[in-house]
């Protein structure tokens, strides 16, 4: 494992190298992200098979981490059981958060009270498992940060991943002891929201990530998203807030140790 991180080196807090449009390339794509300085990266797992897969991945590669969790699309297929499994999963040594978790009211596959019961389960686990938590919200602002708060969240705190939502409920996620993950939509042009929070955010709270294969950042919107990609997230981000790109990568990269626990 790289123990001297090279100037510049990214870390990509959010990725789904384990889906399936990976399945013909994923180690050219790995090879891609560390000729782009990508030296760390987590892969997020959703359901059991991007868990499994996520595992696979993370026992094979240095420097790539798993984060286990149950997607709030498809809460109505979870069982008693795939959450007894996700914590013992949750045990594998680099098995660093919990999550994906939140709520999604962009689908309807699942009803809202079963989203919102999956979730605090999903967090009361965290809880007791002592990791931190990755939130995906899609037009679920108020009930998220509703549920955070009433859930005591910042025992654990978390990252709220791809983050879209205005500077207000920003604010309101940092108070909870959440990091802000900027993705690629802060390199479109129509984005205001995604520009104004990457330039306000705390520098020490600040993440970047893909979610690869989505959300690929300007030129390659509409295409496949990869974690080499970050980089011209991080380069988006560090021209709105003034500063170098190797002091962006640095506090970015460290800001992402520092919440996964990973000391090597
Ligand atoms: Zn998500
Ligand atoms: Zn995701």
């Amino acid at each position: 494992m790289a123990t001297n991180k090279r100037n510049g080196a990214l870390f990509d807090t959010h990725t789904h190298i384990n889906a399936e449009q990976f399945d013909e390339d994923r180690e050219a794509v790995i090879e891609r992200a560390r000729e782009a300085g990508v030296e760390e990266m987590v892969v997020v797992g959703f359901d059991r098979g991007t868990i499994e897969r996520a595992l696979e991945i993370v026992d094979r590669h240095d420097g790539i981490y798993a984060a286990v969790g149950w997607h709030p699309v498809d809460a109505v297929d979870m069982t008693e059981e795939d959450l007894r499994w996700i914590e013992e999963v949750a045990g594998h040594p680099k098995v660093v958060a919990l999550g994906e978790m939140g709520l999604d009211y962009h689908w309807d596959k699942s009803p809202a009270d079963v989203q919102k019961d999956v979730f605090r389960r999903q967090i009361d686990l965290a809880k007791r498992l002592g990791l931190p938590i990755i939130i995906h919200n899609r037009e679920a602002t108020e009930d998220i940060l509703r549920i955070l708060e009433e859930e005591r969240a910042s025992e654990v705190g978390g990252i709220m991943h791809c983050f879209s939502a205005d500077w207000e409920a920003a604010e309101r996620c940092l108070a909870m002891n959440f990091y802000i993950s900027i993705g690629g939509p802060v390199t479109f042009k129509n984005a205001p929201l995604p520009k104004e929070v990457a330039k306000k955010v705390p520098l020490d709270k600040l993440l970047i990530e893909t979610d690869c294969p989505y959300l690929s950042p300007h030129p390659f919107r509409g295409k496949r998203n990869e974690p080499a990609r970050v980089k011209l997230v991080a380069e988006q981000i560090a021209e709105l807030r003034g500063m170098t790109f190797e002091e962006l990568a640095e506090a970015t990269t460290q800001n992402a140790r520092r919440l996964f626990g990973i000391r090597s």
